[in-house]
C-alpha cells in the first residue's frame, strides 16, 4: 500500500497543477520534471509520502497515539530528509520547530486542506473502524482541526480500510464512505481538482470507481488536473489493497523510485511490517 502510495504522489508530482495541455501530452507513465518544482527530480516522492510514512512508523512502532507522539513523529520524518512538496507555510513551520510541545503551542490548525487526507490511507489498517475513525481525527487534528479537513481525512482512511477487511464491492465504496462520514462522497469528480482536502479524496474514490488496473487509476488521477500528487497517493493505496484492481503497474515506477535512506527500499520494508499489524 505504502508502495504504490509513494509511485502515485511522485508521478502525481511532475504533474501538480501543470497545464492540462501538457498532461494530456505526457500523461504515460514515465515519472517526469515538474516544470517549476525543480528541487523534486522525477522519482521523487513529496510529502505525502512524507507524512504517510510517518504515520506508518507511529503505526508499526505501537507508540501512543497522542498529539504529542503524532508531532514528533512528523518533525522527525521531515527533519532526517527533508525536501520541499509542503506547503510554503507549512514547510517553515517545520524548519523552525525543534519538537512535538512545540509544534502544539505554536500550530494553526485550521486549515481545510488536502494535508491531512494525504496522511490517512495507512490507517485503514486497523480492523476497527472505531479505531481508524478515531485515530485519524486524532493525527487530522493536530493540523486541520476542522470539520472539512478531518472529514476528509476519515474518508481517506475508509478508503483503505474498506478493501484491505474486504467490505464490499469497489462499485459501492462511496456508499460505504457516505454512510459514515459526512460530506457529498456520492457524486462522481470531475475536472480540476482544487486544495480542499475533500475534493482530493473524492477524485481519489471517483477514479477508483471508474478504473480497473492500477495503470489505469494512476493516469486516470493525474487526467483530472490540479492537485493531482494527492489525488494519486490516495487514490493508489486504496487501489492496491482493492482485489478487483489489477496489478500493473510497470516496474519502471519502482525502479525509478528514488531509493536513498527513506526511498523504495525503505518504504517497502515499512509496507510488511503494516501487513502484520
Ligand atoms: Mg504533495
Amino acid at each position: 500500500m505504502l508502495i504504490e502510495l509513494a509511485v502515485g504522489d511522485a508521478y502525481g508530482a511532475g504533474f501538480e497543477y501543470v497545464d492540462k495541455d501538457v498532461i494530456h501530452k505526457y500523461n504515460n507513465l514515465e515519472y517526469r520534471q515538474h516544470p517549476r518544482h525543480l528541487g523534486t527530480k522525477p522519482g521523487m516522492y513529496t510529502d505525502d509520502t512524507q507524512m504517510s510514512l510517518a504515520v506508518a512508523e507511529l503505526i508499526v512502532e505501537n507508540k501512543d497515539w497522542t498529539s504529542v507522539n503524532i508531532a514528533d513523529k512528523f518533525l522527525e520524518a521531515f527533519k532526517r530528509d527533508e525536501r520541499e512538496g509542503y506547503a510554503a507555510g507549512f514547510y517553515h513551520f517545520l524548519k523552525k520547530t525543534e519538537s512535538g510541545d512545540e509544534f502544539l503551542k505554536n500550530i494553526n490548525p485550521s486549515s481545510d486542506k488536502s494535508g491531512a487526507a494525504m496522511r490517512a490511507p495507512v490507517i485503514g489498517v486497523y480492523e476497527d473502524i472505531k479505531e481508524v475513525l478515531e485515530k485519524t481525527e486524532i493525527q487530522a487534528a493536530l493540523t486541520h482541526n476542522t470539520k472539512d479537513g478531518i472529514n476528509a481525512a476519515k474518508a481517506s482512511s475508509l478508503i483503505t480500510h474498506y478493501f484491505i477487511w474486504e467490505k464490499g464491492q469497489k462499485k459501492d465504496l462511496a456508499k460505504y464512505i457516505k454512510s459514515h462520514v459526512k460530506g457529498d462522497w456520492l457524486s462522481p469528480w470531475t475536472g480540476k481538482v482544487r486544495s480542499k482536502g475533500w475534493m482530493s479524496v473524492r477524485a481519489a474514490i471517483t477514479a477508483i470507481q471508474q478504473t480497473n488496473s492500477l495503470a489505469e487509476l494512476l493516469k486516470a488521477c493525474v487526467a483530472f488536473t490540479g492537485d493531482v500528487d494527492t489525488v494519486a497517493a490516495i487514490a493508489l493505496a486504496g487501489g492496491s489493497v482493492c482485489k478487483e484492481m489489477k496489478k500493473d503497474l510497470p516496474s519502471w515506477l519502482f525502479s525509478q523510485m528514488e531509493d536513498g535512506s527513506y526511498g523504495r527500499t525503505y518504504i517497502e520494508s515499512l509496507d510488511k511490517k503494516l501487513k502484520q499489524i
